[in-house]
């Protein structure tokens, strides 16, 4: 009934739901009643809104009545006709999404969409795609096989696949977790499973945590499956590309679809397989605006489609470990690594057992027996990584005279020395200044560097082994375009001996001469204010391991060293002998005992104000209908006391935050639901308050 036909009867002006990019249009799922020609659910036209002419989306028809009396109605400006619509399984995502996230539908839906679609007209989008091939430059099929020459399956491989084979038979849109360390294999996995959705006709979708991760998935893909079209989706394309790539996904003609946390909501007719790499990485949450867990989206939309949902990782979020251990998803392990390769060998340097430094004078940022190992790998022709997850010179500049520090004036934190460029800088504002040659409270010419980034390290080094090259990658270095990609070659070449990096150079990459990893500093993220600061050291820790020894040859002598000050501390034992299991195993424990994820479910009411006390009375009101609706529901949620996080000011703004917890899920998201809209009723009543966000299921807390 709802198929658009030439009778000039049923093209008779309609009333149409329509969502648009709108925070908050009363209820979170209300759509606006516009006139138009009779199109089906997920048809996007263009909208009169106010003074604007905006992208809408066609709705699936709401309940109750679309429009009140005496109302008159808009008629929409165009339609997208020539694309399909939205089908009904991207919308039921997107619902999801908005409702579980508590996002208006609006919000979600158009915020999912690529930007570019706004700003087609309709006639140029009719000509784009009834000519042939219709996208223009994005990378076309070829005659080029199908599928290229691939390797025997080793027997974790193959006892892996067979498992996950037998999983999709007895549950088609089941979620499988692959536990394998780097270098076990995973990837030729997801390659075989890819390789079966295709030669059934399906499309295949690929998710990695970040885009300088996607060009060595893309190269494997690209490698192995020559005939087919595989397009991107991720923050480094152009608007142009990205709506290209999205275009050829929608209508069916690209086969595999690889991006990061944006990818998840691509419109796939005939989607086959979902493979989540690194499935534990913080960087599937969006952060801001509507946010949303792509990983956990993936395994909902696995389930709507009744598509398998390979989620891989060495060091899997303890959410996941305990859908796996309690049987919700498939454990599929693969144990050891191909071939030759061995896992590095990790030794833990004793820091209290170093000798001290002169009064006064700081610690050497190396231990001797790690610089005489750096030293080995000179001799040797190896790379060494030194992983230093701080960037600049030093984080403060201290007066020893007056006791001042390099404060900022917006932010309750300090500003870094970056010697480089003689600038104080704070990385949470982006305030900076040049450093000042004497102390500006008392005078004394004599201000020191306290502690140690990534700047200082690597001057330091060069003190130390004169005549080493060592280059430094984090983000500071690579801010042009393009740097991080030459650096990552020269690196590959061979050009550079000891190189020290943030987190940026511990993911993914496949360095084939480095024999030597040292974690310089690690032992801050034991003792964060977030509970989930171990795990993702731990994980860290265990990626930043798995970029040595790479090389078969190389294998048996690559270690990982790490500088602690708590050697005895269980994290760094079971990191020794390798062994996630065991420290999830102590880490459950530890959140069961507190009540935490996966043990507990959460939501955080965050609010930035231009006073304490805003910040204080919005929590405070909205914290006082919280427990007003517990008290009438009798339900099992708690809500806790207003408190200010880590940072608890930030670009002149004072921040706070609530946290609210429940054993259930339905009960928090019942709460979230009837509360939510009360929200935007208490920030009238507050008006230093400048924004606040609700986040479902929060990854820093
Ligand atoms: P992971 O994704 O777990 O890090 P990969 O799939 O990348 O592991 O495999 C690690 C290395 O082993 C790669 O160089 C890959 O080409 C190789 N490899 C994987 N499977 C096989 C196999 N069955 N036979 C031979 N080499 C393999
Ligand atoms: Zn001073
Ligand atoms: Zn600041």
């Amino acid at each position: 009934p709802n198929e658009a036909v030439d009778d000039p009867v049923e093209t008779a002006q309609q009333v149409l739901p329509v969502l648009v990019d709108m925070p908050f249009h009363g209820a979170l799922d209300s759509t606006l009643s516009y006139l138009g020609p009779a199109l089906p659910p997920g048809s996007l036209v263009r909208a009169p809104l106010g003074h604007r002419e905006v992208l809408g989306l066609v709705w699936d028809a709401p309940s109750d009545d679309l429009v009140a009396p005496g109302q008159t109605l808009r008629a929409l400006l165009g339609t997208l006709d020539p694309l399909p619509p939205l089908p009904l399984a991207w919308r039921r995502l997107v619902r999801f999404a908005a409702s579980y996230y508590q996002r208006s539908l609006g919000e979600m839906a158009l915020s999912v969409l690529p930007p570019e679609l706004r700003k087609l007209d309709p006639a140029s989008l009719t000509r784009r795609l009834r000519r042939k091939g219709g996208l223009g430059s994005a990378p076309a099929p070829t005659d080029a096989p199908q599928t290229a020459a691939r390797p025997e399956p080793t027997e974790d491989q193959a006892q892996a696949l067979a498992q996950l084979a037998a999983l999709q038979a007895r549950e088609p849109g089941g979620t499988a977790l692959l536990l394998g360390v780097t270098g076990s294999g995973k990837t030729e996995v997801y390659l075989r499973r890819a390789e079966e959705a295709l030669a059934q006709g399906r499309q295949v979708l690929v998710l990695v945590p970040e885009i300088n991760l996607t060009p060595q998935l893309e190269a494997r893909l690209r490698d192995r499956f020559p005939g087919r079209l595989l397009v991107t989706q991720h923050s480094g394309l152009t608007p142009a590309q990205r709506l290209r790539h999205w275009l050829a996904a929608h209508l069916g003609q690209a086969d595999l679809v690889l991006g990061t946390r944006m990818a998840v909501f691509s419109p796939l007719p005939r989607l086959g397989l979902i493979v989540v790499d690194e499935e534990h990485d913080a960087s599937y949450k969006q952060q801001e605006g509507a946010r949303y867990s792509a990983r956990d989206l993936a395994v909902y939309r696995g389930r709507l489609e009744g598509v398998p949902v390979l989620l891989g990782s060495a060091t899997p979020s303890l959410e996941s470990w305990r859908h796996a251990q309690q049987g919700r998803y498939a454990l599929v392990p693969m144990r050891q690594r191909v071939g030759q390769g061995a896992l590095p060998q990790v030794r833990l340097v004793d820091m209290t057992q170093q000798p001290q430094a002169p009064r006064g004078q700081e610690p050497p940022p190396l231990a001797a027996p790690v610089l005489a190992a750096l030293r080995e790998r000179l001799e040797r022709g190896e790379q060494s990584l030194l992983f230093l997850n701080r960037r600049g010179f030093a984080p403060v500049l201290h007066c020893p005279a007056c006791q001042w520090k390099s404060d900022c004036p917006h932010c309750s934190a300090w500003r870094v020395f970056h010697k480089l460029d003689r600038t104080l800088r704070c990385h949470h504002c982006g305030f900076s200044d040049r450093v000042p040659r004497a102390c500006p409270s008392c005078g004394n010419p004599d201000i020191q560097p306290v502690g140690r980034g990534t700047e200082r390290l690597e001057e330091q080094i060069g003190q130390w082994l004169p005549g080493v090259r060592v280059a430094r990658i984090d983000a500071d270095s690579t801010r042009l375009k393009g740097t991080l990609e030459q650096q990552l070659s020269a690196v590959h070449a061979g050009e550079v001996d000891i190189l020290v990096g943030t987190q940026m150079v511990t993911k993914g990459h496949d360095f084939r001469r480095i024999t030597l990893v040292v974690a310089v500093n690690p032992d801050g993220a034991l003792f964060t204010t977030d509970f989930r600061g171990p795990e993702r050291l731990f994980a860290t820790l265990m990626q930043a391991g798995g970029r040595a020894g790479r090389d078969a040859e190389a294998a048996a002598r690559s270690e990982l060293w790490i500088q602690t000050w708590n050697p005895a501390h269980a994290l760094f034992q079971s990191l020794r002998r390798h062994d996630y299991e065991s420290f999830a195993a102590a880490q459950l424990a530890e959140r069961e005992m507190a009540g935490l994820p996966p043990y507990s479910h959460l939501a955080l009411l965050r609010v930035e104000a231009r006073t304490p006390e805003a910040a204080q009375d919005f929590l405070a009101l909205a914290r006082r209908d919280a427990m007003a609706w517990v008290e009438a529901q009798a339900a099992e949620v708690t809500v806790y006391p207003p408190v200010p996080p880590y940072l608890a000011r930030v670009a002149g703004l004072e921040r706070r935050q609530m946290l609210l917890e429940s054993g259930s899920r339905p009960a928090l998201q019942a709460l979230l639901r009837d509360w939510l809209p009360g929200l935007r009723g208490l920030r009238a009543q507050t008006p230093g308050v400048a924004r606040w966000a609700l986040d479902v299921d929060p990854l820093g807390i």
